[in-house]
């Protein structure tokens, strides 16, 4: 069979799109496509482990996974670069410093920050969204403790964090913060009394939607550490000095040279500025991960929008979804190429499982067994070591894996 060889070009290497080369790489003989990775990073990071290295419960070197060591040279040519759009039409990319062209196309460009236009908040608030700004506000917390011991006139502000958003990312983060402030605490001799670790979330409870047992459960065990909820009110302005929140029409603010903004997210700005129709910023994607405008363009992860249609709304962007994805755009991508029938994709959602720091954690797995405590701390750490596995097998999983049970805050 003489088959022309086909150009498949991977935007992005977060969960959806390393998933997919190192599917495509096994799945494709080398005379059937020539695969090209772009990533701006020369690494890949585990966006679900970031709230960690915010804080600096686990170092950015575990997170990151260089691409080198996962992809297969001889089927991959890895290209550092940013992407600055799409122009599907034309079947090219534009990257800073070239232009690709393919036959086909996949999306994974992950997420951005959705700051719903409060003044101040971008110019001054932290976010959570890739591991230079982990890094920033790691930084950050630990400089305001070193600055609290060194100024004589004492600034509780320094020893105030607030965060807004009450979602998952928002509790997995205060879980960490709580365990990390201890340690700080006792490192520059700093009364634990006088810190203060503030939630501010925008509807009536934290993680709205999940169970509410384990809601509770979850805001007593935060609480027990030190932090302080404020639901029902909502971000109004951010200065390098503070936060102003209202609730039940009453503004108050809160002075504070930490806040932290993990209530918002939206898809990679990228596809609503190429030739894309969106729904919700996103694309929204056909049965098979193809958009439905080019047949040769597919989607993945928090860029591609899939509807849940037993509660009529679209699935959150998580990366359980995005990796599941990846399975079919691989399998579709192969199909494509050989002209055979492509498969549809369902989301089959296993569970959901936050931490709340190094010793507790919360979840719901198998449609609604509840776990919590140390099982579900476990649990959370066997998803993170599953992926290390299905992503470079056991030498990846040595290397990276969280196996400590109650590993101590360093
Ligand atoms: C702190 C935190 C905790 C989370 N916890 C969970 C959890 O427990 N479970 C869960 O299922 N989900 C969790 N999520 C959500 C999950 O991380 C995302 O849904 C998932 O990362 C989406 O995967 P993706 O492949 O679409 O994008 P990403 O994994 O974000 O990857 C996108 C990639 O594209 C690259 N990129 C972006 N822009 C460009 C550009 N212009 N040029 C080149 N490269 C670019 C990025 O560097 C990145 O490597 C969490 C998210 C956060 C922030």
């Amino acid at each position: 069979m003489n088959m022309e060889k086909k150009s498949i070009v991977i935007l992005g290497a977060g969960y959806g799109g390393m998933m997919t080369v190192t599917k495509i790489q096994k799945s494709l003989r080398i005379e059937e496509a020539e695969i090209t990775l772009v990533n701006i990073n020369e690494y890949h990071y585990q966006t679900t482990w970031l709230h960690q290295n915010a804080v600096g419960t686990v170092s950015d070197d575990r997170t990151k996974i260089p691409i080198k060591d996962v992809i297969n040279p001889q089927k991959v040519t890895f290209i550092q670069d940013k992407v600055l759009s799409i122009q599907p039409k034309d079947k090219k990319v534009i990257l800073e410093k070239r232009i690709l062209h393919y036959d086909v196309l996949v999306i994974a460009l992950g997420f951005e920050v959705e700051t719903f236009d409060v003044p101040g908040l971008e110019a001054y608030a932290y976010t959570i969204n890739n591991i230079e700004k982990a890094r920033e506000l790691r930084r950050h917390i630990e400089h305001n403790f070193s600055l609290f011991v060194k100024e004589e006139k004492k600034n509780l502000s320094r020893l105030t964090f607030v965060i807004g958003g009450g979602g998952f990312t928002g509790v997995e983060f205060l879980g960490e913060l709580a365990d990390r402030v201890s340690e700080l605490c006792k490192k520059y001799n700093v009364d634990k009394q006088l810190v203060r670790i503030i939630n501010i979330e925008a509807t009536p409870t934290i993680l709205p939607g999940f169970d509410e047992q384990l809601v509770e459960y979850a805001m007593n065990s935060l609480e027990a550490r030190g932090v302080e909820f404020i639901t029902g009110a909502t971000f109004k302005e951010c200065t390098p000095t503070s936060v102003l929140f209202e609730k039940y029409g009453m503004q108050t603010k809160i002075s504070t040279h930490t806040i932290v903004w993990s209530a918002g997210v939206k898809a990679n700005s990228i596809i609503k500025e190429s030739d894309f129709t969106t729904n919700k910023g996103k694309i929204e994607v056909n049965n098979d991960m193809r958009s439905p405008e080019y047949d040769n363009v597919f989607v993945i992860g928090d860029c591609a929008l899939i509807m849940d249609f037993e509660k009529g709304k679209p699935y959150p962007p998580t990366a359980q979804i995005a990796i599941q994805e990846s399975e079919a755009v691989a399998y579709n991508i192969r199909a494509y190429i050989r002209n055979e029938e492509m498969e549809g994709f369902k989301p089959n959602i296993l569970g959901t499982v936050a931490s709340l720091g190094n010793r507790d954690a919360i979840g719901i797995i198998f449609k609604n067994k509840k776990v919590l405590g140390w099982k579900a701390t476990i649990l959370k750490k066997i998803i993170d070591n599953r992926y290390l596995f299905k992503l470079g097998g056991l030498r990846l999983l040595v290397k990276k894996g969280k196996f400590a049970i109650f590993p101590r805050v360093k």
